[in-house]
């Protein structure tokens, strides 16, 4: 038996969300951005905001500061020195099992009060938790997923899906004006910005991000390779592996321990897996036991015939 997904009352509320088209000038509408955790993602999204003409000041574990010049971003080895240059914006990027031990690192006392802090993890209920406990009231937080990384986004992110929540953002000009200037970066881009909350976020992401990370790895598995015959839907499959090979076990297992209902998908994996096998198998024991029934009624009527009298044969 499958599980029954129902997905009714799903409703995604596609935002009016249009670029803001501000009249202060070009100056004051550019942002100081944070850039915590300049892994693989980080430093993707750093491209795209230095091109906006956002300043980056990025932190990690790892030294970056040539990735970082290269991009026109500065490195900081120390997030006090990074904090006390006050962005406007802090953006973690860090790998969702560091999340949390990265959040309560923090000296957010060397923020000014009310800076915005924006997350980009591939859960969203998890660092929204996260935020509303350890972050003071004071903080705005705005919990987003652009659901694309720098495989699927590499030749840009127009038509690309952004899904954001305004968790908590103060009701003043200047704080609504900046965390739209942040969602900006993504509209201007041309992303579909899709407003939702974190919670459907994760019911959604389930059953299409985690299903397509995992068959993306089981066929990685199998390690394949194209042919002189590929045909579309091979292609297809090749593309899919690519396409989730780039991405760290650490975000799978982060996916899969951080989003409540990715186990329940994980079982449906398996049993749909199972039940394919037993559809194939019993249609093949069905024509083996046709065919040993058949072999055994030819057997019986050669013995009935030989136990006939002789010459009755032919009657
Ligand atoms: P990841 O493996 O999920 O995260 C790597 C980042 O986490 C690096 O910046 C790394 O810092 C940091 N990190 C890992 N362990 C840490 C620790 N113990 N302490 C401090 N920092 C630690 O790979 P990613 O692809 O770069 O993803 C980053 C975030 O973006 C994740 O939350 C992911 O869910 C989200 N995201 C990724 C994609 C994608 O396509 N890749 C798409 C959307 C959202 P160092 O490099 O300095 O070690």
């Amino acid at each position: 038996m499958f599980y029954a997904i129902i997905r009714s009352g799903d409703v995604t509320e596609l935002s009016k969300f249009k670029p803001n088209i501000s009249s202060q000038s070009e100056g004051s509408t550019k942002l100081k951005i944070a850039i915590i955790g300049f892994g693989n993602f980080g430093q993707f999204l750093a491209k795209a905001i230095v091109r906006h003409g956002h300043q980056v000041l990025a932190y990690s574990r790892s030294d970056y500061s040539h990735v970082a010049e290269e991009m026109g971003a500065s490195y900081f080895n120390s997030v006090d020195d990074l904090f006390e240059q006050h962005p406007e914006v802090i953006l973690l990027c860090t790998s969702i099992l560091s999340t949390e031990k990265v959040l309560k690192s923090l000296p957010v006392q060397r923020l000014k009060r009310n800076t915005l802090f924006v997350d980009v993890l591939s859960v969203k209920e998890f660092p929204r938790n996260l935020f509303l406990q350890h972050l003071s009231h004071d903080f705005d937080i705005l919990c987003t997923h652009p659901m694309f990384g720098p495989e699927s986004g590499k030749n840009g992110w127009n038509g690309l899906a952004f899904v954001y929540d305004k968790v908590r953002i103060g009701t003043d000009e200047s704080r609504t004006s900046r965390c739209d200037r942040f969602l900006d970066i993504f509209s201007g881009e041309g992303c579909r910005m899709v407003e939702m909350s974190c919670a459907e976020h994760d019911w959604h992401a389930a059953g299409s991000q985690f299903i397509t990370h995992t068959t993306g790895r089981f066929l990685e598995k199998l390690k394949l390779e194209a042919t002189p015959i590929d045909t579309k839907g091979y292609e297809t499959l090749l593309s899919l592996v690519e396409n989730t090979a780039g991405d760290s076990f650490d975000l799978y297992y982060g996916l899969f321990l951080y989003n409540a209902n990715a186990m329940e998908q994980l079982e449906r994996f398996d049993l749909a897996f199972e039940s394919l096998k037993k559809r194939l198998f019993d249609r093949m024991h069905g024509f083996y036991r046709q065919q040993v029934f058949k072999h055994e009624e030819n057997l019986h009527n050669v013995t009935e015939r030989r136990m006939l009298p002789k010459g009755s044969e032919e009657k």
